[in-house]
């Protein structure tokens, strides 16, 4: 479970900002839950027999009451959870959005971590096949905004459970039929959960899986046309896409849409984001049956594709350093730091005393467009010294200290405009 330290902590807020602004301009609102929920809500949503359930929750029993508890592997079944419970759909559907923490004890490696984060985005009421396309839409503008290119779209249906069930049967009597090529862990799902096998990254085993009976030709009109329509929307706006019959996504609780966003960028751990319809999901965990579809962004993986093609925030650090010395002029040195702040200018006192030498250090390391001194001298007067610690040539100057935030706004506007003419020249 990494520890996101401030150098990296900063790309991350660029990314929540511009994820926040581009959910709130598709009318996505925000919902927080929980990051432990009881276990049993996770079994039944995700599913007894999926990778999450079987081998990467981390359970625990409160000591307290003795009630099984989960830390969220994943968003959804929590936020369903919050739905049903505050009856949030009752009288409109609703377009919702979480980020934060999942759970999940996976080996470790780039791109996967224990504790990693989620953008979750649901919307829930909807029937679609409208909704499944604007929700693939949107990514494709996120990538945008967050200037990524190279991030490809797969595509497929899972069809309605009836669908399901018979293909699955016929799977089954496939897959025996093949049961010496089958590894240990599809020989286990054999029975219980055979379209997981197609899911299998086992080398040995993806000639048999390419033989497979396709689900496609399973589906009846309704859930062919649902598919045809969000390939339509998709084509309409111009945004290219592979249908992948192999994508079946790792959770039980999906139908009719599912889809990627896949780069070859990141190495093993390529998706960045997974989502689809899950009609059955309300329903299932005791609401009124409602249409839902959602997708979920992997943001370690983002962030990393978004520090790889050269984002940067916009590095400029505090706007003001205060260095003091001597008692009056450490006590002037609050106020002035405060008020500063009152006209919105930021600044960080210096604490723990030193030289005049060594506080200018670090107000130099700070990154501060300024420096403001205070000896005995200046509080004496009432005044600062003011010195620019970015412009080359400019001098260090005496301001009253009522004039204080006005110089400093000035000598800032000039700046911005001068490096604004140095980037267009
Ligand atoms: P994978 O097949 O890579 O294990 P998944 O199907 O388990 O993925 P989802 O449950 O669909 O993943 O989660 C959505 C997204 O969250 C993934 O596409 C990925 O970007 C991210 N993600 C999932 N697990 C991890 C993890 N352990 N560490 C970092 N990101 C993750
Ligand atoms: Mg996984």
């Amino acid at each position: 479970m990494p520890d996101i330290l401030p150098d990296e902590a900063e790309f991350w807020e660029l990314f929540e900002d511009t994820v926040r602004s581009w959910l709130k301009s598709y009318g996505y609102r925000p919902i927080r839950m929980p990051i432990v929920e009881p276990t049993p809500l996770f079994k039944r949503a995700i599913g007894e027999v999926t990778d999450i359930v079987e081998k990467e929750m981390y359970s625990f029993v409160d000591s307290l009451n003795g009630e099984p508890l989960t830390l969220r592997p994943e968003g959804t079944a929590g936020c369903v959870r919050a739905v049903i419970q505050h009856n949030l759909i009752a009288q409109a559907p609703q377009r919702l959005y979480y980020m934060g923490q999942m759970f999940r004890h996976e080996r470790p490696q780039k791109g996967r971590y224990r504790q990693f984060h989620q953008v979750g985005v649901e919307a829930l009421g909807f029937t679609g096949p409208d909704i499944d396309a604007e929700m693939i839409l949107m990514g494709a503008r996120l990538w945008d905004d967050l200037g990524l290119d190279g991030i490809k779209l797969q595509l497929n249906t899972l069809g309605q459970p009836e669908e399901r069930a018979r293909h699955r049967a016929d799977l089954i009597i496939y897959f025996e039929q093949h049961q010496d090529i089958l590894d240990e862990e599809a020989k286990r799902r054999l029975h219980t959960n055979p379209l997981r096998i197609l899911d299998s990254k086992n080398p040995t085993m993806q000639e048999v899986i390419v033989g497979a009976p396709k689900l496609i030709d399973y589906l009846g009109d309704a859930s062919l046309e649902h598919f045809n329509a969000v390939q339509q929307i998709l084509r309409d706006a111009g945004l290219p896409f592979e249908i992948n019959p192999r994508l079946v996504r790792g959770l039980d609780y999906y139908n009719l849409t599912v889809f990627e966003w896949v780069t070859d960028r990141l190495g093993a751990q390529g998706t960045v984001c997974a989502g689809g319809r899950y009609d059955g999901l309300v329903g299932q965990l005791g609401g009124k049956a409602a249409p839902a579809c959602g997708f979920a962004m992997g943001v370690e993986r983002l962030i990393a594709l978004v520090r790889d093609s050269g984002g940067e925030p916009a590095k400029r650090g505090t706007d003001v350093y205060v260095v003091h010395m001597g008692e009056a002029a450490s006590r002037m040195a609050f106020r002035v730091a405060e008020g500063l702040r009152d006209q919105g200018i930021d600044a960080v006192l210096h604490c723990g005393g030193g030289s005049f030498k060594s506080q200018m250090k670090k107000a130099d390391a700070s990154g501060a467009v300024f420096a403001v001194i205070i000896g005995d001298d200046e509080a004496a007067a009432g005044e600062v010294s003011l010195k620019p610690l970015r412009e080359a040539g400019d001098e260090q100057k005496r301001v009253k200290v009522d004039a204080l935030g006005d110089a400093i706004m000035n000598s800032m506007l000039d700046w911005d405009e001068t490096t604004e003419e140095e980037e267009q020249a």
